[in-house]
């Protein structure tokens, strides 16, 4: 069997960083450590630092007042803000820098009068954290069919933004319908879905064509890995989304020459080699490395943890 092994894959710079975050703020400050929602969406990732002692909460009440917490990659709300000061927290934001882009431009176009469009799935993360920051002036827009029962007029100042980890081709769909529907519609100054994002897509587009099954390292519960497996699906091959070796199954493998393996934002790649490693030993596989695009992103750690580093 011939494995193709797509690059880029796994860990993004605001993933990296949001990591190296919680490590860091563990060597400063110990335990017990508080993080808002999981620190990225994948749960090998998470488990660990639960194993080191890392409380992941979903409420900022959960938090006893004076604490240490630290905001995900995905971004939080003012309202958490405020609620993580009333309770006296130390607060570290590890938010993906592209993701506060987004907060950025919500927070510009609401106080210039604009109606924000946001494409983007109801209830991630990153969705709740962005909406967060303009309610009155945002509405979710998650597909095509929601665009007739859009009530604006020409006059209405109109923009749309988008969550970083959408499907290029789903969220293109969307744009292409709101300018036909809307043709005074703005667009952000540069384009909203990441690079990260970008470039996984295209490693997957550029080599399934050349596979009979497409295997996603991540989450069911990441945006980025699931858009993954569904551009294997859509180009017609099986795809799967698993977090580790535990999850493949035989049956999947059975006629297959070649396979593709790829992974989300958000999966490590200690993980995506593991499983690498029981495919080539259990069906004699071969491993071709495959680079679509060169990536070189880096963020820089929180201000709050470089300015206590240097006390
Ligand atoms: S997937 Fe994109 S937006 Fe999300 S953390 Fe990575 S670089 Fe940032």
């Amino acid at each position: 069997m011939k494995i193709l092994l797509a690059n880029p894959r796994g860990f993004c710079a605001g993933v990296n960083m949001a990591i190296e975050s919680l490590d860091r703020a563990l060597e400063l400050f110990g335990t017990p450590l508080y993080v808002y929602h999981e620190i990225v969406h994948n749960r090998p990732v998470v488990d660990r630092f639960k194993a080191k002692g890392v409380i992941f909460v979903d409420s900022i009440e959960e938090i006893p007042n004076g604490s240490t917490v630290l905001y995900s990659a995905h971004g939080v709300s003012p309202k958490i803000r405020d609620a993580a000061l009333a309770r006296n927290l130390r607060a570290i934001d590890a938010t993906c820098p592209l993701v506060t882009k987004v907060h950025v431009e919500a927070i510009k176009f609401a106080r210039e009068g604009y109606n924000i469009l946001l494409i983007g799935h109801e209830g991630h993360d990153e969705v709740i954290g962005t909406m967060g920051e303009a309610p009155a002036s945002i509405t979710l827009i998650q597909t095509v069919e929601e665009i007739p029962g859009l009530d604006f007029g020409p006059r209405d100042k109109l923009v749309y933004l988008t969550q970083t980890t959408l499907s290029v081709d789903e969220a293109q769909e969307i744009i292409v319908a709101l300018k036909h529907r809307f043709p005074h519609i703005e667009a952000p100054k540069k384009e909203d879905i990441c690079y990260a994002t970008q470039n996984r897509q295209e490693a997957v587009r550029e080599l399934v064509g050349e596979v009979d099954l497409v295997l996603v390292l991540g989450s069911k519960n990441s945006s980025n890995s699931n858009r993954l497996a569904e551009l294997g699906t859509t180009n017609g091959k099986r795809s799967f989304l698993v977090d580790g070796v535990s999850e493949i199954l035989d049956e999947w493998f059975e006629g297959v020459k070649t396979v593709l393996i790829t992974a989300g934002a958000s999966a490590p790649e200690d993980v995506v080699l593991g499983c690498v490693e029981h495919i080539r030993k259990k069906y004699n596989g071969t491993v071709e490395n495959r680079v679509v695009r060169e990536e070189n992103v880096n963020f820089a750690l929180p201000r709050e943890l470089t300015l206590l580093a240097k006390r």
